[in-house]
């Protein structure tokens, strides 16, 4: 059965767009097939990938507007079984032209339930916010997964986070569960660093997952060069535990 996972954390900077281009490409290279979700504005998992978001006319702002067909908004990315539906600033705009919409937060479940039957995973990269945009993608997913990075006020906003889900599972009449938090820029040689992760594995109500990220100049370096870390750097720490995430992901299926 397909999962629809957003990946969520209304903190900005904390791995998110980086969890989302790293763990899709490497369910897809574990033979999964999946579509990634451009989600947000900046447009970071577009440019991830090496695309250009200003030379864009198709974009998931177009999508989910009904503008344009499926084959112009799907790219193949350089990972085989691995699609990309790309954003740029345009959808900032839909900020604003949503607000008047009936069912205003259903306009990307609606575009992605069609694409269901396609794939094994597709992840939505979402904006730092917790915006309309931000409920469509929560709205549309059957599960979240939490970066929490491991630096002071890490946990910050979470509890927030945690709300709006549930908010949403009682208003919207939906069942989004938590997939789970991951432990981003992780350094094993600072203290606060290992005090934040032993936080959050002790107080996160929902799971945390086993594998966590560390800090690693690959990650931060791939996207300048268009490219995934398992394309970039394989052998780095952070592919490796990229690499871990996918596999515990499978596993808990
Ligand atoms: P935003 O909220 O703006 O969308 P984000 O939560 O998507 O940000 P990223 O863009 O993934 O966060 O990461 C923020 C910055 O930190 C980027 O420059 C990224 O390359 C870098 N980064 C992310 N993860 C790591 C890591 N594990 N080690 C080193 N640098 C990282
Ligand atoms: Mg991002």
């Amino acid at each position: 059965m397909t999962r629809v996972i957003a990946i969520c954390n209304q903190k900005g900077g904390v791995g998110k767009t980086t969890a989302a281009i790293n763990l899709s490409t490497y369910l897809a290279a574990l033979g999964k097939k999946v579509l990634l979700i451009d989600f947000d504005p900046q447009a970071n998992a577009t440019s991830g990938f090496g695309i250009n978001p200003k030379e864009l006319n198709d974009t998931i702002y177009q999508g989910i507007f009904g503008y344009a067909s499926l084959e112009n908004l799907i790219k193949k990315t350089i990972i085989s079984n691995h699609h990309l539906i790309p954003a740029n600033q345009h959808l900032a705009g839909a900020l604003v032209e949503l607000v008047p919409m009936e069912e205003r937060e259903f306009y990307l479940k609606k575009f992605i339930d069609r694409l269901r039957p396609e794939y094994d995973y597709i992840f939505i990269d979402l904006p730092p916010s917790l915006s309309l945009l931000t409920v469509n993608g929560l709205v549309a997913s059957d599960e979240i997964l939490m970066p929490i990075q491991c630096e002071y006020y890490g946990l910050e906003g979470l509890s927030q986070l945690l709300e709006t889900i549930d908010l949403i599972n009682v208003n919207l009449n939906r069942d989004i569960k938590i997939a789970g938090a991951l432990l981003t820029m992780y350094n094993k040689r600072e203290r606060l660093s290992r005090e934040v992760a032993v936080e959050v594995r002790r107080h996160f109500p929902h799971y945390v997952f086993e594998a966590e990220i560390p800090r690693c100049v690959s990650l931060a370096e791939a996207p300048s060069f268009g490219k995934p870390i398992i394309l970039y750097n394989p052998n780095s720490s952070g592919a490796l535990a990229y690499e871990r995430l996918a596999r515990e992901i499978i596993e808990r299926e």
